[in-house]
């Protein structure tokens, strides 16, 4: 009996739980396959099978969504479009850096920022040169963005798969246009000429896929209301 009331407890505690939408957005995709094109171990793929397997670790507590679960091409305004119509609390877009300008481990955690649109929002008229209001839309999110994207930063390095994370700043064309906390997680190292087997290749994404999101998940606790 003390048992039943004790999954009883952990049922109760998850219903309490904050439970997020999250947005998980696959880097690359269709034509364009990003670094290692050609490759079957390309970073479109890549990116894709390394949402599929966060999501899966994401999705007993919280909702989450991929901007493309197929190998299709979409126009980075329409990445931030999908998280911004689910009205989610956290997009993740996901990439690859590729061997050999990177090592196995290490990550980089990137926020957006653009130093023009910041000049420009001291104006207080509208004039021409003003940038097309979804282009300002992240900005807003800034301060949220860069705590989520630290946190992120910390649980990497905690979870002994990274030797070294980063957090750096940067004009993202994919997250500009997202009206909520975003950052752009670049990680370690793919080989695309590698031939690796298929029980190496999903060595290695597991061995991103869970630290990822345990990673978010730490981080989603600092935007809980
Ligand atoms: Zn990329």
């Amino acid at each position: 009996m003390g048992f039943l009331l004790s999954i009883a407890a952990g049922y109760g505690q998850a219903e309490t739980a904050f439970a997020a939408t999250v947005v998980l957005d696959p880097g690359h995709g269709g034509n364009n396959e990003g670094a290692g094109s050609g490759s079957a171990f390309s970073e479109k793929r890549f990116t894709l099978a390394l949402a599929q397997a966060v999501a899966a670790a994401l999705s007993s507590k919280h909702r989450v969504e991929l901007t493309r679960s197929a190998d299709i091409e979409l126009a980075p305004a329409d990445r931030a479009a999908v998280a911004n119509h689910l009205k989610a609390d956290l997009m993740v877009s996901l990439h690859a850096a590729v061997a050999p300008y990177c090592s196995d481990r290490t990550a980089a955690v990137y926020i957006h920022n653009d130093e023009r649109l910041v000049m420009g929002s001291g104006k207080t008229e509208s004039s021409k040169s003003d940038p097309p209001a979804w282009e300002t839309l992240q900005i807003r999110h800034q301060q949220n963005s860069q705590t989520v994207a630290e946190e992120i930063r910390i649980a990497l390095e905690a979870s002994g798969a990274f030797d070294h994370v980063a957090v750096y700043t940067a004009p993202l064309i994919a997250l500009m246009g997202a009206d909520l906390p975003a950052v752009l997680l670049e990680v370690g190292c793919i080989h695309p000429t590698v031939a690796l087997t298929k029980d190496q290749y999903e060595q290695q994404l597991n061995a991103y896929a869970g630290p990822i999101a345990a990673a978010i998940e730490t981080a989603l606790d600092t935007l809980a209301p």
